[in-house]
């Protein structure tokens, strides 16, 4: 296949050796393969990058770069002070930016909420990530105003271990949703996920590659089932080369065979922020609310 192979990567999932040139050229042409096929969106598209500073969004943001699609990166800083690792995580995603000369949004939990991702779930009572979750969504919606497309780092590894945990907890609403795509609806911007056919070790070896600097450390306070299946996920690729991307693109062609859609909820607008809602309220609108509601508490009882 590659003839200056000295040096280079095996990928033991493709039966392919290349050389790290050959490489780059895989993994771009995979990409934009993907964002064909699934009709993700084309470079008369504005296309907002979530970037996190991981290697996953910045490999995303670079590779997008490098197919000339019309890119603006956005980061929130969610506020996790444990090994200043939001600190570092915007400095390496600002330094990214200068780098490439590429238009940032910087948006914080602090500004947008007045609270850390931990404070917020603990007012919520519910899970680190999937609080930090539920914010990132709702900002990120809101920055798309004028863009065609939000896109995620999401890949083949995270998509596998979604899958699987919906699997096996049989999340039928998780299983319905799950797509490369997802179509807009009322405010919900269209989002894509273009390396979902792609592993976390293929985003890895480009980084590498290509020498960005990218956050090394994954977020302190992860945690609960997600490192689980992503522990899992990982095993079976090591154990069996391809399985993941068969059973992932099984899963896509099974889906589209069944016609599974989302099911129909009657979604309504936030009478606070014109968000879809299931209730009156949103949830960021209801988080936004119970904050203020102890701030107030804590100056009255302070007085
Ligand atoms: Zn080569
Ligand atoms: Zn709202």
């Amino acid at each position: 296949m590659c003839q200056k192979l000295k040096e280079g990567v095996v990928l033991r999932s493709y039966n392919l050796k290349l050389c790290y040139d050959c490489f780059v050229k895989f993994f771009l042409k995979r990409t934009k393969e993907t964002i064909e096929k699934f009709k993700m969106f084309s470079e008369k598209d504005k296309v907002l990058v979530a970037i996190s500073g991981g290697k996953d969004s910045m490999a995303l943001a670079k590779a997008l770069k490098m197919l000339n699609f019309n890119i603006v990166l956005c980061h929130i800083n969610v506020g996790v002070e444990k090994e200043n690792y939001s600190f570092l995580s915007q400095q390496k995603v600002e330094k990214f930016a200068k780098e490439e000369n590429l238009d940032l949004k910087v948006l914080s939990f602090k500004k947008e909420i007045g609270a850390t991702v931990e404070e917020a779930s603990r007012v919520l009572k519910k899970e680190i990530c999937a609080v930090c979750g539920m914010i990132k969504r709702y900002l990120l919606n809101r920055e798309a105003k004028d863009f065609d497309v939000v896109v995620t780092g999401h890949n083949l590894t995270d998509e596998a271990g979604t899958l699987l945990s919906s699997l096996i907890f049989w999340k039928e609403e998780y299983l319905k949703k799950q797509f490369p795509i997802l179509e807009s609806e009322g405010s919900l911007k269209r989002k894509a996920k273009p390396f979902c056919l792609i592993s976390e070790k293929e985003t890895q070896i480009f980084c590498n590659i290509l020498k960005l600097d990218y956050q090394k450390t994954p977020c302190p306070l992860r945690g609960g089932s997600y490192v689980f299946f992503k522990k899992i996920v990982n095993q079976i690729e090591n154990e069996m080369p391809s399985a993941l991307l068969n059973f992932y693109k099984t899963f896509l062609k099974r889906k589209t065979k069944w016609g599974w859609k989302r099911s129909e909820i009657s979604l309504r607008k936030c009478s606070r922020c014109g968000y879809q809602t299931v209730t009156d309220i949103c949830n960021f609108c209801r988080l936004k609310e119970k904050i203020n509601k102890l701030k107030d508490e804590n100056i009255s009882s302070e007085n």
